[in-house]
């Protein structure tokens, strides 16, 4: 199986293809057995996971495995490949696997304004991740699905913490400040023997993979977009029904889709892949496409804006003319 960043994950449409798809992905990444885990329960665990992610329009498990995919291919490139130690792939690749486990298709702040059980477990913050992260370590406590046990004591300690910390890093409220952070180590020498430049490269790919889909071919980007904004929007009619704040992007009304995603691009997804192509220039080709898709958005946007512009026009006109 060729890696395949822009494979059409959203056309398997059984569980079963999709746990099949991820765990051919894990086989490929350990071919050797090099990582040292349990390769005979890797796959129980993977088929536990996927029976743990709910049908939301986005947060559901064809996005856990689009993630883990687009990692993969990361993962193939060549700095990339030679800096990271095996055991490390397989555990953000676990990490990618995990990381909206349980999501409600809801987003944090719905959990932190309803009050709900899990925002005030973990104190209002990264509430989803910190859940995702317990799901998946509870699931890794089970011996039948205990995929690390092949691995001496402290070795399954720090890949159990190391999961963790990765699902807790795709928290979005810390990404504009993990950037700054990323751009300042990467100006320095790229020493992937320093543990605190090789996490921190690691939990950057796994963020990178999270919002990748804007970077795909134009066609697949775009669908992905419209499983987004179909959660994103129910979750605003639902919070406009309990009177609770309205989210940015959770507004039908205010929201069109083609400018949402150019915003998205430039803001948040672009900084991240340019930082990313410095460290291997295997990443020039998402930046690329995230600049062709960008130019696509923007011009749709600019489209629809001026439609409407006329829409309205007309109707100024159309009121103005039948006045007495
Ligand atoms: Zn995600």
């Amino acid at each position: 199986m060729k890696l395949d960043r822009n494979f059409p994950i959203l056309s398997l449409r059984l569980k079963s293809e999709l746990v099949d798809f991820a765990v051919n992905l894990f086989r490929q990444e350990d071919p050797d057995g090099k990582s040292g885990i349990n390769w005979n329960k890797l796959p129980r665990y993977i088929q536990a996971v996927s029976q743990k992610y709910f049908d939301n329009h986005y947060h559901n498990l064809h996005h856990a495995i689009d993630t883990t995919n687009v990692l993969a291919w990361m993962l193939a490139l060549p700095v990339v490949r030679k800096g990271f130690p095996p055991l490390h792939r397989i555990m953000l690749m676990t990490a990618a696997l995990v990381h909206d486990v349980e999501h409600p298709g809801k987003d944090n702040n719905w959990e932190i304004n309803i009050r709900s059980n899990l925002a005030t477990k973990y104190d209002n913050r990264a509430v989803l991740e910190n859940h995702s992260a317990q799901v998946a370590l509870g699931l890794l406590a089970d011996p039948e699905l205990n995929f690390l046990d092949t691995l001496p004591g402290f070795v399954q300690d720090d890949s159990r913490k190391m999961l963790h910390d990765a699902v807790l890093a795709t928290d979005f409220a810390r990404h504009r400040d993990f950037i700054t952070i990323l751009e300042a180590k990467l100006s320095g020498s790229h020493d992937f023997s320093d543990p605190e430049f090789l996490s921190l490269v690691e939990f950057s790919l796994l963020k990178a993979a999270d919002i990748s889909n804007p970077g795909k071919v134009f066609e697949q980007a775009k669908k992905w977009a419209e499983c987004v904004v179909k959660e994103f929007w129910a979750q605003g009619k639902e919070e406009k029904k309990r009177n609770l704040p309205v989210g940015m992007l959770n507004d039908q009304e205010k929201v069109e889709l083609h400018a949402a995603q150019a915003g998205f691009i430039k803001m948040q997804v672009m900084d991240l892949f340019v930082l990313l192509s410095r460290l291997d220039p295997g990443f020039q080709e998402v930046v690329d496409a995230l600049e062709h898709n960008l130019g696509k958005y923007n011009k749709a946007a600019e489209a629809i804006r001026q439609r409407r512009e006329h829409t309205k026009k007309v109707a100024v006109n159309q009121t103005a003319t039948s006045a007495p």
